[in-house]
């Protein structure tokens, strides 16, 4: 019997990838599709064209997930799940998430080819939200599908303009019709996301494959600071209550708190919010994000329960409140997941690495329900979130071949 592997084809995966950043392509070759947009409304509906004549059933979720199911012959078995996301960063790249998604689609379009039928269904999923840039945290479809996150929550979010997730997502169901519902969540046997790397290690070493470990922890915090609107020629020092002010020391104060020698911390302050943002008013409301990062669980719970304190302290004659958006703590993929990954791999010649992903994905909602795993492929140089994010189309065919063979084998698996 031949290999799904061998059907997989390198060119029409790339192909694929250039097709998808078309929507939302900005002059200088990278992609701007924001969660739920009309842009990530016209990927869903390619994806729905690429998927139909290989037979696949789409559906979508209450979370505005988005599933493309290859039928099992035992349709009551629980189904192994593989994909990634479909959105961007506001100005991010071709394969960030396109690639899970895309590699799940090549791989199965690979099983069909070689006369597979699987005894479990192989649903290929496009999470909603994963980036979290326009509805923040990220990883929202994944979140409520596993259940960490209630969707009611999730509906209520707001983006910049003050459009809501539930009202969005309607807008994105009108721009993808007749597309039938599923419940939300349910029993999955297994689930693998293929993904770029985002950092430089496998280019480096020169490994098409890396066998993800495990995927570092991330605790993401909201400050807002109330202060009061004055004069900045008449109000003195002594009467103001300048909310920029205390959040640059906030910030400062966090900075040093949060300083390693040995740079293993990430501490990120990426959004800042300043109200009314007028050269001639002193600040009355600011609001920053903050994005906590360790990959020892201890360390990142202890160095984030700092962070209320902190800002208190440093909040002079304004007042402060720290909220906690997302909290997930470091976690390591199961072995029997990083075995078979790695496995499957060597049965078809594929060289692979482990490496651990200091970048957040959906597979760690999906770790908490099923076993799960990541296959890694390099991308150019490690940059990502970026429009010069690239990859080459030999790495992500190893990469959809090792996924193809991957998810015969759990979809054939009895338990
Ligand atoms: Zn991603």
């Amino acid at each position: 019997m031949s290999r799904p592997s061998d059907y997989v084809d390198t060119n029409r995966l790339w192909e694929r990838h250039m097709t998808m950043a078309t929507y939302g392509a900005t002059a200088s070759g990278g992609v701007t599709r924001l969660a739920l947009s009309p842009e990530d409304a016209a990927a869903r509906r390619q994806m729905i064209r690429w998927a139909a004549p290989l037979g696949l059933k789409a559906s979508t979720d209450a979370a505005g997930n988005m599933f493309f199911r290859l039928c099992g012959s035992d349709p009551d078995a629980p189904p192994v799940v593989t994909g990634s996301h479909l959105d961007t960063q506001p100005s991010g790249g071709k394969f960030d998430g396109v690639y899970g998604v895309l590699a799940g689609l090549e791989a199965v379009e690979a099983i069909v080819a070689a006369g597979i039928k699987p005894r479990r269904s192989i649903d290929i999923v496009a999470w909603m939200n994963e980036e979290g840039s326009r509805f923040a945290p990220g990883m929202m479809g994944s979140a409520a599908f596993a259940g960490a996150r209630a969707l009611e929550d999730i509906l209520r979010v707001r983006d910049a303009d003050g459009v809501t997730v539930a009202s969005a997502l309607e807008q994105t169901n009108e721009l993808v019709p007749n597309v039938p519902t599923r419940p939300l969540g349910g029993a999955v046997h297994a689930y693998v996301e293929a993904h770029i790397e985002q950092g430089p290690i496998l280019e480096r070493e020169n490994y098409s494959v890396g066998v993800v470990t495990g995927i570092q922890g991330k605790r993401t915090f909201r400050v807002v600071i109330e202060g009061e609107a004055a004069h900045a020629g008449t109000s003195t020092r002594q009467e103001r209550k300048d909310a920029l002010m205390a959040a640059m020391s906030m910030i400062q104060a966090l900075a040093g708190l949060l300083h390693d020698d040995a740079d293993v911390v990430k501490f990120t302050v990426g959004r800042l919010v300043v109200v009314p943002n007028a050269p001639s008013v002193v600040p009355s409301d600011v609001s920053f994000s903050i994005d906590l990062r360790h990959p020892v669980s201890d360390e990142l719970v202890r160095l984030g329960d700092c962070i209320a304190t902190v800002c208190a302290q440093h909040a002079g004659p304004c007042e402060v409140k720290v909220e906690e958006l997302s909290s997930a703590l470091s976690l390591e993929f199961p072995s029997s997941m990083k075995d078979r990954i790695r496995n499957a791999a060597d049965r078809i010649g594929v060289r692979t690495m482990d490496i651990y992903s200091a970048a957040g994905h959906d597979a760690r909602y999906m770790h908490d329900i099923c076993a799960s795993g990541m296959i890694f492929i390099p991308c150019y140089k490690g940059i990502t979130h970026n429009e010069a994010e690239s990859a080459l189309a030999t790495d992500m065919a190893d990469g959809a071949r090792v996924l193809a063979e991957v998810l015969v084998e759990l979809a054939s698996s009895e338990s």
